[in-house]
């Protein structure tokens, strides 16, 4: 079974051709919303008009992007949890009781500007409102249903957050 959350890294070759995409090439993304989950698929700009389009409620967000050729890896540093770690790890879950946990950590990246928010949308039966991010670097997408979180509960969301990231909230 598929997490409602989804994080989908841009593919390195054209959906319809299979070309290899080269370094700083433009291309299009786009995000399906089928039976079994998102999907995403990446294409070259002479590929894009020909794609095959699915039902214009299966099409939940389409952009343009740039393919950047993955940087030789770095010998990962010993680090502390980040905002954008901790996303990623609660985002590998399937624990419905973390989704307000998850939908402030992307509101935080978004304010950070690490996230950019590309689209809004209630696909067509679901009912739940999801929100579209792309990681600016990576060019990742991050799907996101929004728990709709009332005023009051916010805070009290806001201070897990602050605890799951060993920050101690302001006493008093
Ligand atoms: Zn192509």
């Amino acid at each position: 079974m598929n997490s409602e959350w989804n994080i989908r890294a841009c593919a390195d070759q054209c959906m319809r051709c299979q070309r290899k995409f080269a370094d700083k090439e433009n291309l299009m993304s786009r995000l399906c919303f089928a039976p079994e989950g998102y999907l995403r698929e990446d294409f070259c700009g002479g590929c894009w008009p020909e794609r095959a389009t699915p039902t214009a409620a299966a099409e939940v967000s389409a952009w343009a992007a740039v393919w950047h050729a993955p940087a030789p890896k770095a010998p990962e540093p010993l680090k502390k949890e980040t905002a954008e770690s901790l996303l990623r790890e609660l985002m590998e879950t399937d624990d419905p009781a973390k989704r307000n946990v998850i939908f402030i950590l992307a509101v935080m990246l978004e304010r950070r500007r690490i996230l950019v928010e590309k689209e809004v949308q209630t696909p067509e039966g679901s009912g739940t409102k999801i929100r579209v991010y792309e990681h600016k670097q990576t060019g990742e997408s991050f799907v996101v249903p929004d728990p709709q979180l009332r005023l009051s509960e916010i805070e009290h969301v806001q201070r897990e957050v602050m605890e799951l990231l060993g920050i101690a909230a302001p006493s008093s």
